[in-house]
């Protein structure tokens, strides 16, 4: 391999990156995380009021937990951590084992191949990676690499209100009004005898929606909206029960707790087109003209989507849809997914046209809100192992993702929310489809 004495640059110090730095030193590989935060766990910080679903078993890493034992570290076992809990019981005290193989507010704004912009061939693999990075005291400077593992996450682009994947008319406009990450409901006076807004469907809104019912049923003039785009509540209520992970499947049958109890109005089939200010409140307007009553707070909780503009000059093959390495998508794709039977990824997976770089981590997963850190952990104990030439070890599958259990009746739904399947995962049934005339008429 040329360049070897290099070291692997890791994009990142979350749970993703820090765990292939622990992969890359215990495999003797030398390797540099290049952080922009302050401090290691920078996004996870963010929302360390949140409560994990999964337990701590499924939190570490087995390479970091390797690394950390000697230092004295005795793993966390039972329990569901908050972010701040999974920071100051693992991701913390695993930086520090890491030591200056972290370097802090080094964020990363460039990486192509030394002296080869995208387009040129000549000589392109032989080249090292060239990786620009911008630090907080503004100055830049270039850090050459043997491969790049890119774990930065997605965190930094929050997907916006407008239902069509672009801001709604106004929202820029209104932008420092909103949440775009799960608000710490925990300032309760804020938000009781108020009205909140939360927009999507996922764990986030799903979290949201929970805090905001316990908010309005302490005080019942508080007002929650909660505001869905399809057309039907289908699966956003998960898998309950069946959900293989329990805490997961719990928050769904919260939510629809609080619903039933008439604690949260759920708004279907709502894309949200416009957003008005009202005075210091915000109006959401739907395509179809509805308006929602003016809220005080607005959380838009739509997802996230990959920051691919520091990639622009690397070869990348990624799904159109979900802008994920093509070879998962298929597995993650939640058009095609309604349930959670998703496959472990790894090297091989991940692979792009650009040799020896790498997207791990739930910037593997594109668009698709599925990841799981024992996901990443196993993609990053196999692409170390094929960075490190161990191509048994990489090829090997360690891990079994639990289901999500939304299966059965539920089904598939298209984009407004409309029934097109009934099992899970399965494709709709293939239907002969007539172009032109029929036979008998002609
Ligand atoms: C609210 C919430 C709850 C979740 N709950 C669970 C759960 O219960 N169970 C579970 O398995 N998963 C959960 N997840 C999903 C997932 O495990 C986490 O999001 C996890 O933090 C992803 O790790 P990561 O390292 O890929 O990305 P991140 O945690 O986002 O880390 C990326 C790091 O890269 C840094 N960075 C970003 N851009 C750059 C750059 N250009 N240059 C340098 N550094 C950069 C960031 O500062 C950050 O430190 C949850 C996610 C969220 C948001």
């Amino acid at each position: 391999m040329p360049n070897i004495e290099l070291p692997v640059v890791v994009i990142g110090a979350g749970p993703q990156g820090l765990a292939a730095a622990a992969h890359l030193v215990e495999r003797d590989q030398a390797v540099l995380v290049l952080e922009a935060g302050a401090s290691a766990a920078a996004a996870v910080s963010e929302w360390g009021h949140v409560r994990l679903f999964s337990e701590w078993s499924e939190l570490v890493d087995a390479a970091a937990a390797r690394m950390l034992e000697p230092t004295g570290w005795g793993a966390p076992t039972t329990g569901y951590p908050t972010g701040a809990q999974w920071i100051s019981g693992y991701l913390a005290p695993l930086a520090a084992a890491l030591g200056d193989r972290i370097r802090y507010e080094s964020r990363v704004v460039g990486v192509s191949r030394r002296g080869r912009d995208r387009l040129v061939d000549a000589g392109r693999a032989e080249q090292p990676f060239t990786v620009h990075v911008a630090s907080a005291d503004g100055t830049e400077h270039r850090v050459d690499a043997r491969a790049v593992i890119d774990a930065s996450g997605t965190w930094s682009t929050p997907n916006p209100a407008g239902a069509d994947g672009l801001p709604a008319l106004g929202e820029r406009a209104v932008a420092d009004l909103l949440d775009y990450r799960i608000p710490d409901y925990r300032a309760r006076t804020k938000y009781e005898g108020s009205h909140s807004v939360v927009v999507g469907s996922g764990h986030s809104a799903v979290t949201a929606v929970i805090a905001l019912g316990r908010i309005a049923r302490r005080d019942p003039s508080t007002k929650v909206t909660w505001v869905l785009r399809r057309g039907a509540v289908g699966n956003t209520f998960g898998g309950g029960a069946a959900d293989e992970l329990p805490a997961r499947g719990q928050l769904g049958m919260r939510a629809e707790e609080f619903v039933d109890a008439g604690l949260i109005d759920l708004v279907t089939g709502f894309r949200v087109e416009k957003i008005d200010r009202d005075g210091e409140r915000i109006v959401l307007t739907s395509e179809d003209g509805r308006t929602l009553a003016p809220a005080d707070h607005v959380a838009v909780l739509t997802g996230f989507r990959p920051d691919l503009s520091f990639l622009s000059e690397l070869r990348l093959e990624l799904d159109a849809t979900l802008q994920a390495p093509v070879r998962i998508a298929a597995e993650v794709d939640p058009n095609l997914h309604s349930c959670g039977s998703v496959a472990a990824t790894g090297a091989r997976d991940l692979a792009q046209p650009e040799p020896d770089f790498y997207l791990v981590g739930a910037k593997s997963y594109g668009r698709a809100p599925t990841f799981l850190a024992m996901t990443g952990y196993e993609q990053v104990r196999s692409v170390v192992a094929e960075l490190a030439g161990d191509h048994e070890a990489a090829a090997r599958v360690e891990l079994q993702l639990p289901d999500t259990g939304v299966c059965g009746g539920a089904g598939l739904f298209d984009s407004t929310g409309t029934a097109i399947g009934a099992s899970c995962c399965a494709l709709p049934d293939r239907q002969l489809i007539q172009i032109g005339r029929p036979i008998a008429s002609v």
